[in-house]
C-alpha cells in the first residue's frame, strides 16, 4: 500500500520552521520520502490532501499508566476482565487526542498492547514497563491499610490490584533480579523502579530513599545486559543523586532538584520527565485522590516543580513530555493540558519538541528491547513511522492549539487514518 500525503506544511519534530508544500510517501507504515510537491509520484493507492493544516509527528506521552482506569481503591474491586475492557476505551481516546505512542511506566497493559498491535482495538504504540518494581513499604506498596497488613502480612496477595501485576514488590538483590527479568520476559521495553517516596502513597514520605545502591545496581545491570535502561520514580534530591550514580537513565518527576543535581543530570545525559499540569490539577482538587495526605504531598510537589522547571531550562536538560494521569476516562481526558503547561514553562517550540522528537529519542533508549524497531518515532522524515497529525493552526507557534484535542483533525498511525474530523 502506497499512500501520498500532499500539500503538507510539515513540522518535522526537530526544526522550528515548517517545510511548506511537501509530499510525503508512505509505504508499509513507514515514510519513504518527503519531497516538494513538484516531484509527486503519479502511482499511489491512496491520497490524503493536507491543504490548510499543519502536519506534525504523532504526539508521545512518555509517562502513562494506560491500564489504570480509576482510583487504586476502585480498581482493587474490579476483575481483570473489567480492567481490560476499560483500558481499551482509554487507549482509543488517547490515540484520538493525538498520542500515537506512549511509554507506559507501570501497569499490566500486556493484553492491551498485543490487541492494539494485532489490530483488534485502536490505540497508541506502547513502550511498556509492565509491573513497576517497588520495595516493600515503597511508593508502589499499595496494600494501603496498615491494619489489614498486620493481619495478613503475607505479601502482595493482600491486594487484588497488585495481584493483577500492575506493580510488583521486590526486596534484596535476588528478588530484584527475578522481578526485573520477569518484566523483560513479558516484553518490557524498559524497567520502571520506584527509587524514592511518592505523592500518591500513604506511608512513604517524599524524602525517602527507596532501594539500596546494591539493589538498584543489580536492576540497572540486568536491564543493561538486555540493551535497555531503567527509569526511576523520584522526587527527592538525595535519591536522584544515588539513581544517577548507579546508572538510571531517566528520572520520573525529578521534583526537588538543585543546581548540583541538574549539573549531574547534564554530565550523565540523564533524562527528566516531569508533570506540571497534573500536579496543578490535583492541587486544585480537579483529580480525585481520596485522602487529604495525598493532596498535601502533591501540593508540595507542585511548588517544587516551579523551581525545577527553571533548572531544566537553565541547564538545557534532556526533558520529555509525560502526564502521569491515573483515573477514569474523564481524568485521562486532561492529557493535552500538559502541552499548555509546557508552553508556559518552555515556550511552544521547546514544548512540542519535548512531546515529539525529544520523547522519541528517550523511548529509543530501549535499544534491543524496542518493540517498534522498524522506524523512528516523534519525527517526520524518511525512515520514520508514518505517525502524524493534521492540525488546524500552527502549534509550533502556539502550543495551546494542541491543548484542545478538537484542533487535531486527523490522526494517522502507521499510515492508517484512525481519526478524521476534517468535515467538522
Ligand atoms: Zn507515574
Amino acid at each position: 500500500m502506497k499512500i501520498l500525503v500532499k500539500n503538507a506544511s510539515v513540522f518535522d519534530g526537530i526544526n522550528d520552521t515548517l517545510q511548506s508544500d511537501c509530499a510525503l510517501i508512505i509505504e508499509d507504515g513507514i515514510i519513504t520520502s518527503i519531497t516538494d510537491a513538484s516531484s509527486t509520484p503519479a502511482e499511489v493507492d491512496r491520497t490524503i490532501d493536507a491543504h490548510g493544516y499543519t502536519v506534525i509527528p504523532g504526539l508521545i506521552d512518555a509517562h502513562t499508566h494506560i491500564a489504570f482506569s480509576d482510583t487504586f481503591d476502585a480498581m482493587d474491586a474490579m476483575t481483570s476482565e473489567q480492567l481490560a475492557v476499560r483500558s481499551t476505551v482509554i487507549a482509543r481516546q488517547m490515540l484520538e487526542r493525538g498520542f500515537t505512542t506512549v511509554r507506559d511506566v507501570g501497569s499490566n497493559c500486556y493484553g492491551l498492547k498485543q490487541s492494539i498491535d494485532d489490530g483488534f482495538v485502536a490505540g497508541p504504540r506502547i513502550y511498556p514497563s509492565y509491573g513497576a518494581i517497588s520495595q516493600t513499604c515503597g511508593h508502589a506498596d499499595y496494600r494501603q491499610n496498615r491494619a489489614q497488613r498486620s493481619n495478613f502480612a503475607r505479601g502482595v496477595e493482600d491486594s487484588s490490584f497488585m495481584r493483577q501485576g500492575h506493580l510488583v514488590l521486590a526486596d534484596g538483590v535476588p528478588e530484584c533480579l527475578k522481578r526485573t527479568r520477569d518484566q523483560i520476559f513479558m516484553g518490557a521495553s524498559q524497567i520502571k523502579v520506584f527509587g524514592g517516596g511518592g505523592a500518591s502513597s500513604l506511608f512513604d514520605p517524599l524524602e525517602t530513599i527507596q532501594y539500596t545502591r546494591e539493589e538498584l545496581r543489580a536492576i540497572v545491570e540486568t536491564v543493561a545486559n538486555y540493551g535497555s535502561y531503567v527509569c526511576s520514580h523520584i522526587h527527592a534530591g538525595p535519591a536522584m543523586k544515588i539513581a544517577i550514580e548507579e546508572g538510571v537513565r531517566c528520572l520520573e518527576h525529578a521534583t526537588f532538584m538543585d543546581d548540583d543535581i541538574a549539573r549531574q543530570c547534564l554530565d550523565s545525559q540523564v533524562w527528566v520527565v516531569p508533570q506540571y499540569a497534573t500536579a496543578e490539577l490535583i492541587a486544585n482538587r480537579q483529580i480525585p485522590l481520596g485522602s487529604e495526605i495525598l493532596y498535601q504531598k502533591t501540593e508540595r510537589v507542585g511548588k517544587g516543580l516551579l523551581k525545577q522547571a527553571e533548572l531544566v531550562e537553565k541547564y538545557g536538560l534532556k526533558c520529555a513530555f509525560g502526564t502521569d494521569l491515573v483515573g477514569t476516562p474523564e481524568v485521562h481526558a486532561k492529557q493535552n493540558l500538559e502541552l499548555a503547561a509546557r508552553k508556559k514553562y518552555f515556550g511552544s517550540f521547546r514544548g512540542i519538541k519535548q512531546a515529539t522528537s525529544d520523547a522519541g529519542e528517550l523511548l529509543k533508549l530501549s535499544g534491543l528491547l524496542d518493540p517498534y524497531p522498524q522506524g523512528e518515532i516523534g519525527v517526520l522524515r524518511r525512515g520514520a513511522w508514518a505517525d502524524m497529525l493534521l492540525v488546524a493552526g500552527n502549534p509550533v507557534e502556539n502550543l495551546d492549539i494542541l491543548a484542545d484535542p478538537d484542533n487535531i483533525k486527523v490522526v494517522i498511525k502507521g499510515g492508517e487514518i484512525v481519526k478524521d474530523r476534517r468535515s467538522l
